[in-house]
């Protein structure tokens, strides 16, 4: 019998057990699917452009690298929807969620560090970081990220560990979806997507939770008093949870996303990937013919063509025909594999992860690994060099700073008695938790008197302004000189702030303009 993963050429009931394991991989016969032990791509068929989707059914599996997977999707999972309620105190009126992206108040709250509107370059230095880090895994460890981390590939798989649950594994599932409607059909499928939807509509939930106080919002929204946006919001990240995970699945990562293009040309013959080792599995043929071809002296391989890597693989692939953009290097296979190896008694990683240097290395000789190399390397020092810019912009923060707009009309003002005034516009931030008063001062022009309108004091013929905690003051300045100007003048004037407690300092260049 020959077992294969389409529906009308199903495996023997029971199978996924281990009777049915062994089953199968003493009854599959040999299926010469390659020619030649390394596929020969120059001689590919011609295709259609189009292909039907294939119902994909995987096989539940056991083995280190599903273990490592569960760990993955718990912590981030666990991390995504419990984030928003772990409270972190930055002291009175101040927001206590300790992710927090405030969009009415124009901030980034990430534990103790505080990102303002004009510090956006943090997020700059943050997408090239993480996409430095995507490139550096790529070239270590292939798709390891789409594998173990993608978002598509942790929910894909918890919508999928919930289908087992009410549709069965791999085998009962294919036959039941090939049995005429029925009560219980109909009740395990509604119980799915229903358990599908409220997981989609969580994903959604947890989502707004990071954009205003966590425990507020959950209020407001079963009260049905908050933001028509958060409702907009949970109602879309339902609906692209359900649809993206929960239909499409392995559609999104063989059509819809751009990564595998790109991380094919950034590959190279060093970076580990999961592979098919043929040197070792070819030729394939079922445990008794491989062991009758032994017992002749004829030359065996230790692949036993029974397809479970295939049927557990979430994309469809065969590894055996080689490497394949439908291959999110999960390493479900290779857990598969080693399962069949161990039970007909051959050493594991028939398949794994090795290089492509490796698997096209002749037989006897040792395998390489290399993964200090020169683009591991620049990788690395970007990386480094961007991560420590930013470590050292955020040590180095100032908690005060002043900007300042001259006004463009008019430019300047004559007076009645002479004089000439510039008017500027002015903001004093208050990056720290507490009040502080600052003194402002004009630099630059000799006899240039400095007046505030309104929001500030003047005491002992010093400009103070109070600013709060986590706040900014607009003031509008007044800068007046009597001195006589040349024509068209426009001289360079220094406002600065200093703090009249620490003596903290910020100021800002501007220029005085003259007729
Ligand atoms: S590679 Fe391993 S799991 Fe896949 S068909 Fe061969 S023996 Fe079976
Ligand atoms: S071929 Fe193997 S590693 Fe690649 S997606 Fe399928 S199961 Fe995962």
């Amino acid at each position: 019998m020959i077992v294969d993963h389409h529906i009308d050429r199903i495996a023997p009931k029971g199978a996924g057990t281990e009777p049915a394991l062994m089953e199968i991989v003493n009854s599959a016969e040999v299926v010469p699917l390659h020619p030649t032990a390394v596929p020969d791509n120059e001689a590919e068929p011609d295709v259609a452009l189009y292909a039907a989707r294939k119902h994909i059914y995987p096989q539940r599996v056991t083995g280190t690298f599903r273990r490592i997977k569960w760990i993955v999707l718990l912590v981030s999972l666990g991390i995504y929807y419990l984030m928003p309620f772990v409270r972190w105190d930055r002291g009175p009126n101040v927001p206590g969620q300790a992710v927090l992206v405030d969009l009415a108040g124009g901030r980034f709250y990430f534990f103790f560090i505080e990102i303002w509107p004009q510090e956006i370059y943090y997020l700059t230095g943050l997408l090239i970081i993480a996409a430095v880090t995507l490139f550096l895994m790529n070239a270590v460890a292939g798709r390891v990220w789409c594998g173990y981390l993608c978002p598509q590939t942790v929910w894909t798989d918890l919508f999928q560990t919930i289908e087992r649950w009410f549709e069965g594994d791999r085998r009962e599932h294919l036959l039941r979806d090939n049995t005429p409607w029925s009560f219980d059909r109909v009740a395990r499928a509604g119980a799915k997507h229903f358990l599908w939807l409220m997981v989609a509509w969580w994903t959604g939930g947890a989502w707004v939770l990071y954009f205003a106080d966590a425990p507020t919002l959950i209020k407001e929204l079963a009260a049905l008093q908050a933001p028509l946006v958060a409702y907009v919001w949970i109602g879309i990240l339902t609906f692209t949870t359900y649809t993206l995970a929960g239909q499409m699945r392995e559609q999104v990562c063989l059509y819809m996303c751009p990564w595998p293009r790109i991380q094919a040309a950034l590959t190279d013959e060093h970076a580990l990937n999961v592979a098919y080792r043929y040197s070792r599995g070819e030729p394939r043929g079922s445990v008794k013919k491989a062991a009758v071809l032994r017992a002749q002296g004829q030359p065996v391989g230790d692949c036993i063509d029974c397809l479970q890597c295939v049927h557990v693989c979430p994309t469809g692939v065969d590894i055996r025909n080689g490497p394949d953009l439908g291959c999110i290097q999960c390493g479900l296979c290779i857990d598969a594999c080693d399962t069949v190896m161990a039970k007909i008694g051959r050493p594991p990683r028939l398949i794994a992860y090795d290089t492509d240097l490796n698997i096209k290395r002749s037989p006897g000789n040792a395998p390489e690994f290399r993964i200090v190399r020169a683009r591991t390397i620049l990788y690395t020092a970007i990386i480094a060099a961007v991560g420590t810019v930013m470590l050292y912009s955020l040590a180095t923060r100032r908690a005060e700073a002043v900007s300042a707009i001259h006004d463009r009309n008019p430019v300047f003002v004559r007076l009645s008695d002479g004089a000439v005034r510039n008017a500027f516009t002015m903001r004093v931030l208050n990056m720290s938790l507490e009040t502080r008063t600052f003194e402002l001062t004009v630099e630059g022009l000799a006899d240039a008197h400095l007046d505030i309108v309104g929001n500030a004091a003047t005491a002992g013929g010093r400009t103070l302004v109070v600013v709060g905690p986590d706040q900014t003051r607009e003031l509008r300045a007044l800068v007046t000189t009597y001195q006589h100007l040349p024509p068209f003048a426009s001289i360079p004037l220094t406002f600065r702030l200093v703090d009249t407690d620490n003596g903290a300092q910020a100021s800002v260049t501007d220029n005085f303009r003259g007729p």
